[in-house]
């Protein structure tokens, strides 16, 4: 058995300013290719992590020619994109192969492209129209009928934070290798729904998140090979954003329509609970600042600036939280992070600075275990009142070990200021005592109102339609 693997991802934030190049996509100078992509991903808990698993367990010869993966930012750079695609295009061209298992996202926007991932599809398969394909994709896809056109298996997401992208990606290659062996007929079905949940309320700790995803996986006791709810990434002024849903069952197109249509249903009704409702930053800091003190153990109150959210495109440079905590004088404060590269540079060459790291680390997971993070150059500023992070490349604090790399032990502190909405959950939620939602400035605005949306089909809600 010879399988094609191969991994491009990236969530496109079409607001953001943040460029998307080559470089962008890998830890350090660009994406990984061959070998060098196989040790870095072997043994991890990521998607390409299952797909390696799986070949390894079915003593699969493999080709895997390229990794890229990207933090989220601004439309991809054409240049990047056809270099990404073409790499893997190339090597489908060469043939041969009984499967292609790939890790998506299914929110990536180019340059010239609103669906990244749907026209890369059409054309493998244009190259090659018979050997199937295996996608699992993000929660947070946007998606396109090109996606699914051109896929045999298509897999999401259940969690937010996605601790379950391993999981996820096995599930594909399971139903890909069942249908190669001619054990199962894939079909696929897919639609959207008018809506676009806010990121803030997608959690799957949260209602109403947690009970749609319960349900996707309650499907497959009852015909679904695999059921996916996708709530989409709504910062992204292409028509089809917004919440989605793909069913695959074994040669059974009615069942899947209904599966489907059940959970898109169960969505709309909960629509009025995926609008963010946001409280002002004065209010929220002083709330924080009123909360009793932590008794040794009970772990810090965390303050997330989560308008400025790398990991949904925002730049990482605003202190307007920051500044806030400061003016009304908190204290023991941890901050992660701020990104400015050039301050590092000069804190280095300073030299009186708390830390100076080379900004690398590995996951403790449980969020993509094992995955190699590269942060770039790195401080820690010590105020007296909080120790401030700065960064050179963006990483979201979904991960205990990026505090705990730069000697910063978060139980041990009053405060703990995180750039993320949901991800941080993953790693640091265990820890905290508190939390407390503090709304910033940045690209990851929560009123759909400052963004302005020209391409997305309308109506659509809640920027349109009222709430029945
Ligand atoms: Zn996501």
């Amino acid at each position: 058995m010879r399988l094609l693997i191969a991994m491009m991802k990236h969530e496109t934030n079409t607001f953001s300013p943040v460029p998307t190049p080559l470089a962008r996509f890998g830890n350090g100078p660009g994406p990984l290719y061959g070998d060098a992509a196989i040790r870095a991903y072997r043994g991890t808990g990521t998607g390409l992590g299952a797909y390696l698993d799986l070949a390894a367990r079915e003593g699969a010869e493999i080709a895997l020619p390229i990794a890229a993966g990207a933090s989220p930012s601004g439309p991809v750079e054409d240049a990047a994109y056809k270099h990404i695609t073409d790499t893997i295009c190339e090597a489908a061209a060469r043939g041969g192969f009984d499967g292609i298992m790939l890790d998506l996202h299914g929110a990536m926007v180019t340059e010239n492209l609103e669906d990244g991932e749907g026209e890369f599809l059409k054309r493998l398969r244009a190259i090659d129209p018979v050997t199937p394909i295996a996608v699992s994709l993000d929660m947070h896809a946007n998606l396109y009928d090109a996606m699914i056109a051109n896929a045999t298996v298509v897999t999401g997401y259940r969690t937010y934070p996605h601790i379950d992208t391993y999981e996820t990606a096995k599930l594909a290659g399971e139903i890909l290798l069942r249908a190669m062996r001619g054990e199962l007929n894939p079909v696929m079905t897919w639609r959207n729904e008018p809506m676009l949940p806010h990121v803030m309320r997608q959690g799957t700790d949260d209602h109403p998140n947690k009970e749609l995803q319960n349900r996707c996986a309650a499907m497959s006791a009852e015909g679904a090979l695999a059921a996916s709810l996708f709530t989409g990434f709504p910062h992204a002024d292409i028509t089809n954003a917004g919440l989605s849903a793909v069913v695959v069952t074994d040669g059974d197109r009615k069942l899947a329509e209904e599966l489907r249509d059940e959970l898109l249903g169960r969505a709309w009704v909960e629509r009025e609970a995926f609008v963010y409702k946001l409280e002002p930053l004065q209010q929220s800091v002083a709330r924080a600042k009123a909360m009793p003190s932590a008794q040794p153990g009970e772990g810090p109150i965390v303050l997330l600036d989560h308008y400025d959210n790398c990991a949904s495109g925002g730049t990482m440079d605003t202190t307007v939280v920051l500044a806030e905590i400061l003016r009304q004088g908190l204290e023991d404060v941890a901050a992660f992070a701020i990104y400015d590269p050039s301050a590092v540079q000069q804190a280095i060459a300073a030299g009186i600075v708390k830390t100076i790291s080379n900004g690398r680390y590995k996951n403790r997971g449980p969020m993509a275990r094992g995955a190699a993070m590269d942060m770039g150059p790195a401080v820690v500023l010590d105020t007296g009142a909080a120790e401030i992070v700065l960064i050179s490349r963006h990483v979201e604090p979904s991960d205990l070990n990026c505090l705990s790399s730069l000697g910063i032990d978060p139980l041990q502190k009053r405060y703990v200021m995180l750039k993320s909405r949901i991800h941080w959950r993953a790693g640091l939620g265990p820890m905290a005592k508190a939390v407390v939602e503090c709304a910033g400035i940045g690209v990851c605005t929560s009123d759909y109102g400052q963004l302005k949306f020209d391409k997305v089909r309308r109506p659509i809600y809640p920027l349109d339609l009222p709430n029945r």
